[in-house]
């Protein structure tokens, strides 16, 4: 059975953790900083050393190309980032853009010839330090030229970080890629969470990453003196608030479990000791991988904010701010992982991403699926992050024997 040659590959990661290294385990490579683009340049000069076709396309995605000896064939996309957040860890991203790479190797020395053309790629900014998910967005076609001009990194900063790799806004958005010519995306990633570990399994096949969408609500009450106001006469504006917040948290690990709720701001007018409070404003966040449900979630937590309204003589507004679509993932593509993973004896289970990913992008236009392997106490975006090798080596292996099951 064909796998992974494990030392090579444990030595590319670790080389890899060497570039912006934090000195503590961890590497700082923010996109298109300085240092992602010292993480970029040995990504070069590894495939153009290893002898495979290097590419960039028009948004600084970076390829290891091994083409099919048949010129009409299509491309099969396997990978995922170089870039990380400030001070993160080693291994988000790292370990499946090196497990695309030292896929494309095993097969190239094993002789074997396959059906598609197979790319290895590193999309950028991942992280979003610029603009999220921006190399993957922009390779689905989905990313605007407003977006663009509106990153929430900042305008000059993509600017400066864009001239580094030489691309612009032109070449990011003439980036996308032809689905007809593509045949799907395949990423390892570390889980980022403790159920993998805490169930004793190798493997997380993902069946969808999380729609995300974000609301302001708004309470209007009224303000008035907190001494001589009655109790009953009240309309505070808090008392509403904190009444829908433990109602929404009830309500969404009651029916809509594994979704999730969030309150991350609440604000509070005019803010005094002595004045009952006459407008709260709450920053809401909901998650969830099944669009249905999502649908289902926001009625219920309408419905919710208005009852608690109600029941203390206030009004509410709502808001909509971001609405990110949930991206299920490819069931074809999905049965192959799990053939992968039992064909090296791998426990292996379905979860939902609660984190954004770049297959969600790429899900817009081709079959594309994802699966995770343990991260020690669920630790990511810090330097403490960790993966141990035989984890790594898995995923690596998964990956290599997924590629080969969709080869057939
Ligand atoms: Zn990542």
């Amino acid at each position: 059975m064909l796998t992974i040659n494990e030392t090579r590959f444990l030595n590319d990661l670790d080389a890899l953790a060497q570039i912006g290294s934090t000195g503590d385990g961890g590497v700082s490579r923010p996109a298109l900083s300085p240092q992602d683009v010292a993480g970029r340049d040995w990504f070069r000069q590894k495939v153009i050393t290893e002898g495979f076709i290097f590419r960039q396309d028009g948004a600084g995605n970076l390829s290891a190309v091994l083409e099919s000896d048949n010129p009409a064939a299509k491309t099969l996309l396997i990978g995922s980032h170089l870039d990380s957040v400030v001070n993160g860890g080693r291994f988000d991203g790292a370990l499946g853009t090196l497990a695309a790479l030292e896929t494309l190797r095993t097969i190239r020395d094993s002789g074997r010839e396959l059906p598609f053309h197979l790319e290895a790629i590193s999309f950028t900014d991942e992280e979003g330090t610029l603009m999220g998910l921006m190399g993957s967005s922009a390779l689905a076609g989905t990313l605007t030229q407003y977006e663009l001009e509106h990153p929430r990194g900042g305008r000059e900063a993509l600017l400066v970080g864009m001239a580094r790799v030489g691309i612009n806004d032109a070449s990011v958005l003439a980036a996308k890629r032809d689905p007809e010519t593509t045949l799907g995306y395949m990423e390892v990633h570390i889980e980022q969470g403790t159920r993998l570990e805490e169930s004793g399994t190798h493997i997380g096949v993902v069946t969808a990453i999380v729609g995300i969408r974000s609301r302001w609500l708004r309470i209007n009450g009224a303000a008035a003196h907190a001494g001589t106001m009655p109790m009953d006469k009240r309309r505070d504006a808090l008392w509403g608030a904190a009444a829908f917040v433990e109602k929404a948290r009830a309500l969404v690990m009651e029916h809509y479990t594994p979704g999730v709720v969030n309150v991350g701001r609440l604000s509070l007018e005019p803010g005094a000791f002595n004045i009952v409070p006459g407008v709260a404003e709450l920053a809401l966040e909901f998650r969830h991988g099944d669009a249905a449900l999502l649908d289902e979630m926001e009625a219920d937590l309408t419905a919710a904010a208005e009852t608690c309204a109600r029941d203390f003589g206030l009004e509410l507004t709502i808001t909509r701010l971001d609405d990110k679509a949930p991206a299920p993932m490819d069931a074809g593509l999905m049965a192959a992982i799990e053939g992968s993973a039992e064909s090296l004896g791998l426990r292996h289970t379905r979860l939902m991403s609660f984190a954004g990913h770049d297959a969600q992008s790429t899900a817009q236009i081709v079959p594309s699926a994802m699966f995770f392997v343990p991260s020690v106490n669920g630790v990511s975006h810090n330097p403490a992050e960790y993966t141990i090798p035989a984890d790594c080596v898995n995923g690596a292996n998964v990956l290599l024997r997924a590629v080969l099951a969709v080869a057939g």
